[in-house]
This record gives structure tokens, sequence and C-alpha cells, in this order.
């Protein structure tokens, strides 16, 4: 609840209006703040992470706000971007004032904001905007939640790299607030706090969105799973969802994959995609998982066997990493499904062994697609000859299981990799940021959005309804190769 409204707070911060004319000491500080704050996104942009973002801190008598809370974000913007040493001196219902307690309390600087009778919004009634103090670094009104919901979405997004004295330099480097150290620290324990009450918050709204999925999205099943903590209340388990249209339009080959969650999800996010008929990709199923282990990849495997009807997986093939628990699941749950290991996954862990080897690749790659058993057996053997401890690795990982030659006929796909896994957990890599089911909401959208895509450009195919794209552009390339030979 706590961070719904934080969200409606930064959300509704001030309705805007043409800004007023500021006094002189406010534009002096003006001209100096830019530079602080270009240095600081200079600095985060090579770090590649992106600059906290605030509001202007524009006040003016008049002016008007949905709550207590957008005025209170209002007057910390303003405080950031002065530097001023302002103090909350009205806590009620209905008001609130800040004062500025520079210049030994002299300073005349104060804003009150009341919401007045059947009025649904807080106005600015007093604004006196005319400081006489200098900034000092000092700022009453920087109590812990304040700075706590300064760093909060940082924090959610990166909470080991915005430790104690990260926000402190922060502070004083891009809006010259001094904040101590015990105060960071209980800000950022605070923040924990309402990121744990957020993650809790949003299994509770779990059956809610399950359900909204079955009833919004007819072919689609949903499995919610919960598990009794040690104190007997329910927590969250396994996630599924799962799109039954692939049977009836793809290729029968699905990849399948694991991610971490960032932040304060600690789990895997558990993929299966499949191929349309122009071979791109057509999301299956996802689920969340608390770890990634075999009985989990049973479960989700299990699941997959179920709802698309594989039955002992012969005639279907799956692709996937080495990956030893999902190994063992797929033998457990479709021992007769055609079980293709990624290359490329291959090709990653034999380069950290052999880190020097230049070659690796092409002789790895070109066995990988060796076209039948004799040139499979030419290549291991070249392989062989580059080096022997290369050779002795790549045996180890059974290249039987990764190498064209020795794919089933009729496998309707000659992939030896898992791309299309990898590309889909790239586009899903901001969702992997966000509160639970925000994240998998963006995920659902993605996967939407992929699968009506495609479906408009096999509308489009070039040459009928019956011949997708990219199968039409191999047929055309071998009509030429052939061509030359007439
Ligand atoms: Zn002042």
């Amino acid at each position: 609840m706590q961070r719904q409204k934080i969200e409606m707070n930064l959300l509704s911060t001030c309705l805007p209006k043409s800004s007023p004319k500021r006094n002189n000491q406010s534009d002096t500080m003006c001209t100096q703040k830019p530079t602080t704050r270009l240095m600081v996104v200079k600095m985060v942009q090579v770090r590649m992470r992106t600059p906290i973002l605030r509001g202007d801190g524009i006040m003016y008598k008049g002016q008007k706000f949905y709550n207590g809370i957008s005025f209170k974000e209002c007057v910390t913007d303003y405080a950031l971007l002065t530097s001023s040493n302002l103090k909350q001196y009205r806590y009620d219902r209905d008001a609130i004032r800040f004062k500025c307690i520079g210049a030994k309390g002299k300073c005349g600087w104060q804003v009150y904001a009341p919401s007045l009778g059947d009025d649904p919004f807080w106005r600015i009634t007093l604004y006196k905007d005319k400081h006489i103090c200098i900034p000092n670094g000092e700022c009453a009104m920087f109590s812990v939640p304040v700075i706590a919901r300064i760093f909060l979405d940082k924090i959610r997004e990166e909470p080991e790299y915005y430790m104690l004295a990260k926000m402190e330099k922060i502070e004083m480097e891009m809006w010259k607030i001094s904040v101590t150290r015990p105060q960071c620290q209980a800000s950022r324990r605070k923040a924990l706090g309402w990121i744990s009450s957020e993650y809790d918050t949003q299994f509770t709204h779990l059956r809610d969105y399950g359900a909204e999925i079955m009833e919004s999205n007819p072919g689609s099943v949903v499995d919610i799973d919960t598990v009794k903590n040690d104190v007997g209340e329910d927590v969250f388990n396994q996630f599924y969802v799962l799109r039954k249209t692939w049977k009836a339009s793809c290729r029968p080959l699905i990849g399948v994959d694991g991610c971490f969650l960032k932040v304060k999800i600690k789990g895997q996010l558990l993929a299966a995609l499949g191929r349309d008929a122009d071979n791109a990709i057509y999301p299956i199923a996802w689920s969340v998982v608390q770890v990634e282990n075999t009985d989990k990849w049973q479960w989700f495997v299990n699941r997959l066997k179920i709802d698309l009807d594989l039955g002992d997986g012969d005639g279907y093939i799956i692709m996937s990493d080495r990956q030893k628990g999902l190994i063992k699941a797929i033998e457990l749950e479709l021992p007769k499904v055609e079980h293709r290991k990624c290359v490329r996954h291959i090709y990653g862990n034999l380069k950290k062994i052999h880190p020097s080897k230049k070659l690796l690749k092409k002789y790895l790659w070109d066995l990988a697609w060796s076209y039948n058993t004799t040139e499979y057996y030419q290549n291991l053997e070249r392989i062989h000859a580059y080096d022997s401890k290369v050779h002795e690795d790549v045996m180890k990982t059974k290249p039987k299981t990764w190498c064209r030659a020795f794919h089933k006929l009729d496998n309707y796909c000659e992939d030896v990799e898992n791309n299309s896994i990898e590309s889909f957990n790239n586009t899903i890599n901001k969702a992997r940021e966000k509160p639970f089911v925000a994240m998998l909401e963006m995920v659902r959208k993605i996967a939407m959005v992929r699968i009506a895509k495609r479906r408009n450009v096999s509308k489009k195919s070039v040459i009928s309804d019956r011949i997708p794209t990219e199968c039409f552009k191999k047929i055309h390339h071998f009509r030429q190769i052939t061509d030359r030979f007439l």
C-alpha cells in the first residue's frame, strides 16, 4: 500500500501552470546547479545508469496539488534545487507549512498549503519566496522517510550499488545537501522495508491478476501455487502462464531457459518459446519460481507436457542449455523428445576453459552445422588436429546432442542454438526490474505484441497465405542456386 501511495504521489506531483518569476537569489543558485547536475548525469551515463529524476520544484500562490503528499514532494524538489534549509512546521491532516530556518531562523521564506472545505485539492495560500539565508548544506526537512523516498526507485533497481556512501555522495554532489551516515543507513533500511511490503502486497493481488488473464485471454492457462511459511501464512511459490495457440500454428520445437529476476523478487523466470511457421519467436509459456532446480524444472516441463498434450515427447524438439536440473526434468517428463543442446552455451563454457584458442569458435560452429556423419567426423578430426585438449573437452559435451547431423528427420527446424530465448530474455530485461505483477504484465504485453506482429507479417506473406516470408526467401535462394546449373 505504501508503494502505491508513493507512486500516486510521484505521478501527481502538481498541476502544471505557467511558472512564476523567481527572485534573484534563486536564479543565482540555479545557475550554479546545472553544472553540478550535468557532471552527475555524465558520470551516471558512463556507468550506464539512469539519473535520479525529480520535479522542477516550482511553487507559486494558488498552485494546487492532488494531496498533501504531492505538496510535500514539490517542497522536497524545491529544497533539492535550492539547497535551502527548510523545515516542516505543521503536520495537520488538512494543512502543511514549511519555513526556511536559515540565517539563524531569521529567513522569512515560507509556504503554506491547506485543503479547504469540500475542495478536493490542496492549494498554496501563502508563499513568501524571498530568502535572506545562505545555504550551508543543512536541510532540516530531510528526515529519514524523505531521503528514503528520494532513493526508493534506485534502491529497487540496484540495491547493491546505492549503498550508504553512494547515497551520501549523491546528496552532496547533486544537491549540495549534507546528510549523515546514520541517516542514510536508516533511510536505506526504510526503503528496503517499503520494497519488501510492496512485494508482499503484490502477491496478494496475484490471484486477481491470474483470474483477469484467464478472462481476457481465452486459450490461456494460469496456475498460481503458494506454500505455507513458518507462521502458517500462504506465501508465493510459483506462477505460470501458457498460451495454447502454439500447437495449432507453430513448428514442434520449444526453446526453454531460465533467467534471474532482479531486485527484491529473488527467483527465476522460466520461459518456453516456440517458432512460428516463419521460424520467428512465438512465446508459449513463462513462469516465476523461487529457485531454479530439478523440481521446479520438472514442474514447468510437466505443465507444458499436460497443457500442450506432448505425450512422451515423441515428434517434438526441446532446445536448451546444459543445465543439469533441466536435462533431468526433460528425461523424466518427455523421454522420447529430441533434446538439442544449444551450441552457443557450449561455446561459452569452452571459451572460458580455452580463452586463447582463436579458432575454437569457427571449428565448433562448423562441427555444429555438420550436415551428415561423415562431415561430423571430419570436423571432429580437425578439432583434434588443432588441439587435443580442446577435442577432449568438446567430447565431454556430447557433441551428438548439439550437432545438426544427428537431428531427427522431419524436425522442421535445423537450428543448433537457442538464440530465440536469449533474444526474448533481452527484450524483457527491463520487466525483470519491476514489482511482481507489473513484471508479469509487462512480459505478457511483450509476448502479445510479438504474437500480433507476427500474425500481421504472416497475413502479408509474399507468395500466398500458405508460405511464410522466411520460407519463401529460402525457396527463392535455392531457386537462384539451381538456376545457375540449368
Ligand atoms: Zn532561507
